[in-house]
């Protein structure tokens, strides 16, 4: 066992997921493409916890946390739209804990069902009470309010950041460092690069830790979603930091940093013309579901990388982080593009 898995081992943890996720090859698309290069996915979408998504692998070591402090109740933030607060609210569900949602409405001039359907919907499912603000900047004040209810009432609640991007968090994506060089390993694949969505930096910061301490050098490419690099750099080098040190393994170096904010487009939650294309190209020649605010910016920026040869190597590792729910929520993509 590694020093990174030994340190790992020792983290609380609680089992939510489906895990290991599968390492599947993209043939389709890259035949659609039309060149040399091929594109295997890392199925995080497939995670298993009511429609999976990424946040499942963090949040094994935030409720394990959070579960051996002795809390009952989860409280955590995002967009209305919000992959991680569905999967916390299920979380809680599975583990028989409650659940609070703050959800500021972070995303203009949307669909109707922005509000009513895709993760918003599933909230109710899962049981969540759901608070909705008309601004970020209201969060922390509906926040302290709901603990200081919680408190009064005798429950032990815990705050979860958004994301659930914290050392704890980023624990789960170390693991999935390990995951993932035991995979490559066994199937004798070669990756020359990894692309994945990058917003609270937390997946992204993890995975550099974990593949950094394993010796696993791939180039990994961060496609920004929520921010321009310049904001979510410091964010995701401060998150590695931190996690280093939590873990006791070496520091990820500088140069391991890469993140790009090109196919950021209008900001957070707004599509582009290249994610619609991403997502019909993904269906079509695949059969594969992306999400309108993450994974399809970032497929669209693999392809476009890809197509400007500036991928490394000759295969392409693809970490689809899940938000499929997500499509239900941005009903007009679909429509423009059957009228197109
Ligand atoms: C949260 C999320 C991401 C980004 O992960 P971070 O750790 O916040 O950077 C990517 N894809 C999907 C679908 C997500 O829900």
């Amino acid at each position: 066992m590694s020093g990174l898995e030994a340190a790992l081992a020792r983290a609380p943890r609680v089992p939510l997921g489906h895990l290991p996720t599968p390492i599947e090859p993209l043939d389709g698309m890259a035949r659609a493409l039309g060149d040399g290069v091929r594109i295997f996915v890392k199925r995080d979408d497939c995670t298993g916890l009511a429609l999976g998504g990424n946040k499942v692998r963090k949040l094994e070591y935030l409720v394990g946390e959070a579960l051996a402090a002795g809390a009952d109740t989860l409280i955590t933030t995002g967009g209305v739209q919000s992959n991680h607060a569905r999967q916390t609210a299920a979380a809680a569900a599975k583990l028989g804990m409650r659940c609070e949602l703050v959800l500021p409405r972070m995303v203009a001039g949307r669909d109707p069902a922005y509000e009513a359907s895709g993760n918003r919907l599933l909230d109710d499912w899962l049981g969540a009470r759901v608070t909705l603000v008309d601004q970020p900047a209201d969060v922390a004040r509906v926040v302290a309010e709901i603990l200081a209810r919680s408190k009064s009432r005798g429950g032990k609640p815990v705050f979860i950041p958004a994301g659930g991007s914290t050392p704890t968090g980023c624990l789960g994506y170390a693991q999935a460092a390990v995951e993932l060089a035991g995979q490559l390993e066994r199937a004798r694949l070669e990756i020359g690069s990894i692309v994945l969505a990058v917003s609270t930096g937390g997946t992204l910061a993890g995975l550099l830790v974990g593949m950094e301490a394993l010796g696993l050098g791939i180039p990994v490419i961060g496609i920004g979603v929520f921010a321009a690099t310049a904001q979510v750099a410091p964010v995701v080098r401060d998150l590695a930091t931190r996690t280093s040190l939590r873990l006791g393994v070496p520091h990820v170096p500088d140069t391991r940093f890469d993140l790009r904010d090109r196919w950021l487009g209008a900001g957070y939650g707004l599509p582009t013309d290249d994610l619609r294309e991403a997502l019909a190209l993904a269906g079509r020649s695949e059969g594969l579901l992306l999400d309108p605010v993450y994974t399809g910016k970032a497929m669209a920026a693999l392809i476009s990388l890809r197509q400007q040869g500036n991928l490394p190597g000759q295969n392409v590792l693809f970490w689809h982080t899940g938000g499929s729910p997500g499509l239900f929520a941005y009903p007009e993509l679909a429509r423009a593009r059957s009228s197109s």
